[in-house]
């Protein structure tokens, strides 16, 4: 089938119907999360900051899960979202190799994170939670949950990492647009932010003091609960429905994918692309499943893998995954969403049985392919979804070598029109020869 300049679109009426766990299916069970007395967190214990719904989907072996009604409602105001041959970077490139990229910069939020915050806050809703808290890094996270907390009527505060909402200031004014309350990470309403504001005043924040603080107040108010953008298995479960669509739309293109890509900060964007191919994987088929993560923040590629706090404060549970430390401070890299220590434990248990493969990208060589892709495309990536581009185009010219080309496809897991500030720095540091 000659297939050329094609956007797949599949029909309102295929959104999927459920949720794909892969738990049951890793080739290693999961080891439990940890209190720091090293004794397994009893699901009761997360009951203070989420819904029993939430919890059931993080701690189950159960193989699927019905999608909700009022869920399937609210994401099929943009999903299914298309799967597009990416016709004119091939050319760019010149390579033979074919190469789609999956849109999710197509959702309210620009980005793959309004997937599980319309989930979240449905589940937190009939439990009959009023408030949620949350953190965000980039800004992508509050914007999608801001969102959905406007859509499933519930209050949303944002913590947002300090260095962050300075780089991108009209992140806040959308929160705050879509009802959301901003509050600069560190901040002085929890313990945890005015630690860390005596310890350093000039402190960037992180993602992981900003989650401290986000926790530290669900925990303390009855009617507010955590709500996470990413890691954790639940989150990757409602991500779920990136793979299953990509599965559909490859078999409309009547192809096979080689390589399967997607950018890694903690593994949801990823995880939601790459587990519905696990049972493929382990059933023989050959698919390169990588991650692409910053040289600058390298989790999977050179953190050591145990237990480890997914916070600065330690108030979450200790989780199974790669981790750089939880006091690792990344540098002020403009890809705000990977700039997390740790990982997904589920993305962490495949990369340790071999199922999938990270690889790391430098600034320089991601602006360069976004550039190019931007002149052919017509998109303009989000930073994070560079990395997954770049590690797509390197794979692309290396296959030149080999006789037969193949089929790669990675995740545009968002838009970057709120990263103009990055690029204007990346064109005014490579002035154009022409
Ligand atoms: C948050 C974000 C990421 C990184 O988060 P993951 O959980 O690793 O997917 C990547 N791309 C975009 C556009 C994001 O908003």
């Amino acid at each position: 089938m000659p297939i050329n300049n094609l956007t797949i679109k599949l029909p309102k009426n295929e959104i999927p119907r459920v949720w794909y766990n892969v738990l049951p299916d890793l080739p290693e069970p999961l080891p439990p999360y940890l209190t720091p007395g090293n004794v397994p967190v009893e699901p009761q214990a997360l009951a203070a900051i989420f819904p029993p719904a939430l919890i059931e989907q993080e701690l189950s072996t159960k193989r699927h899960f019905d999608i909700p009604e009022p869920v399937v409602e609210a994401l099929s105001r943009w999903r299914p979202t298309p799967l597009t041959r990416a016709v004119g970077l091939e050319k760019a490139l010149g390579v033979r190799s074919m190469i789609f990229y999956k849109n999710e910069s197509v959702s309210p939020s620009g980005s793959h994170k309004s997937n599980t915050a319309m989930a979240q806050a449905h589940f937190n809703k009939i439990a009959g939670i009023r408030r949620l808290a949350t953190e965000t890094g980039a800004g992508q996270w509050g914007t999608a949950l801001a969102i959905a907390g406007q859509y499933f009527n519930l209050d949303v505060r944002v913590f947002m990492v300090r260095v962050s909402l300075q780089q991108k200031p009209y992140r806040k004014t959308i929160m705050n647009l879509m009802g959301a309350e901003v509050l600069s990470s560190p901040s002085t309403v929890t313990n945890a932010g005015r630690e860390a504001i005596k310890n350093d005043p000039d402190t960037l924040g992180t993602l992981g003091l900003a989650i401290s603080e986000a926790v530290e107040e669900a925990a303390s108010r009855s009617d507010t609960n955590y709500s996470l953008g990413s890691v954790l298995n639940h989150v990757l479960l409602h991500q779920t429905v990136i793979g299953q669509e990509i599965k559909k739309q490859l078999d409309i293109a009547g192809v096979k994918p080689d390589y399967l890509i997607a950018c890694h900060g903690g593994g949801s964007n990823f995880g939601g692309m790459a587990v519905p191919f696990v049972p493929d994987v382990l059933s023989g088929q050959k698919i390169n499943l990588i991650a692409a993560e910053p040289e600058s923040c390298p989790s999977l590629s050179k953190g050591k893998y145990g237990h480890d706090h997914g916070d600065v404060a330690g108030l979450t549970p200790l989780l199974p995954m790669y981790s750089l430390g939880k006091d690792f401070q990344p540098p002020a890299i403009h890809a705000g969403g990977l700039r997390y220590h740790g990982a997904s434990p589920i993305v962490s248990s495949l990369v340790k049985s071999g199922i999938v493969v990270p690889e790391t990208v430098g600034a320089y060589e991601l602006f360069q392919y976004a550039k190019i892709f931007s002149r052919t495309e017509f998109v303009i990536p989000a930073p994070e979804s560079a990395h997954a581009l770049a590690v797509t185009c390197r794979k692309a010219l290396e296959l030149e070598k080999e006789a037969n080309p193949g089929v790669l496809v990675f995740v545009l897991s968002g838009h970057g029109l709120l990263d103009l500030s990055a690029y204007e720095d990346y064109l005014s540091e490579q002035p154009e020869k022409e």
